[in-house]
């Protein structure tokens, strides 16, 4: 088996799910690895570090918010794309709280996740850049550290790439559908409510220091001074 571009951890408890997400990531070239209840998947994330989850929220033993909270409360930020069914739309918002990345709502084609496999670990990679210092924010993208009056702030990839991508940009306004565009590399996507999820928490980790203004009516910008 080829691991070239590094270690899938699949927690899924539908054995036939599994088995095509596994066929799928491998064919592209991911190792793959599938545990079947959220207990056992939890201690593979720690014994493995695989450079990203796909989550089943759904899950025997601990489920998929719990794992996910389990993980971000040791610091541990590998990227986690949530699986979810219909109706579960109160968990997958709860879920991009305790610091999903993404989340795929089933049934999926194959080929969608692994679009969106991959699009989570680009967007922890991050783009390369300069070092931003706005307000009471210092942002690293190299490092991909954020400081706040000097102080480090825990961000999730996707956080660190929202807040980087606006503070690159400060005092333009962008649309929901363009950040998801250009943060989350969905053009078209339509559920734009992923971006005031993500803002929400922004503001909730950076307090006063937050330096997103909500435009009314058409969508978000960063200002040099903060709110
Ligand atoms: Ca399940």
């Amino acid at each position: 088996m080829t691991e070239s571009r590094g270690l899938v951890l699949i927690v899924e408890d539908e054995r036939h799910i599994a088995d095509v997400q596994r066929l799928y990531l491998a064919r592209e070239g991911f190792g793959v690895h599938v545990e079947t209840d959220g207990i056992a998947g939890l201690a593979a994330a720690r014994r493995m570090h695989p450079v990203a989850i796909v989550l089943d929220i759904g899950l025997p033993g601990l489920d998929g918010i719990a794992f996910c909270r389990a993980l971000r409360d040791v610091g541990d930020w590998t990227p986690v794309l949530l699986v979810t069914a219909r109706g579960e739309e109160a968990d997958r918002i709860l879920g991009l709280e305790l610091g999903a990345d993404d989340y795929l709502t089933k049934p999926f084609s194959p080929r969608e996740l692994v679009a969106r496999v991959k699009t989570v670990l680009r967007r922890a990679a991050g783009p390369p850049g300069q070092t931003e210092s706005v307000g009471r924010l210092n942002v690293d993208p190299i490092s991909r550290t954020v400081r706040c009056d000097g102080e480090p702030v825990e961000l999730t990839a996707t956080e660190f790439n929202l807040l980087a991508y606006l503070l690159q940009h400060v005092g333009q306004v962008f649309t929901r559908e363009q950040l998801l565009a250009r943060v989350w590399g969905y053009p078209g996507y339509r559920d734009t409510r992923m971006v005031d999820v993500f803002v929400s928490q922004l503001r909730a980790k950076l307090g006063e220091a937050s330096p997103i203004r909500t435009v009314r009516g058409v969508g978000y910008s960063a200002t040099a001074s903060g709110r």
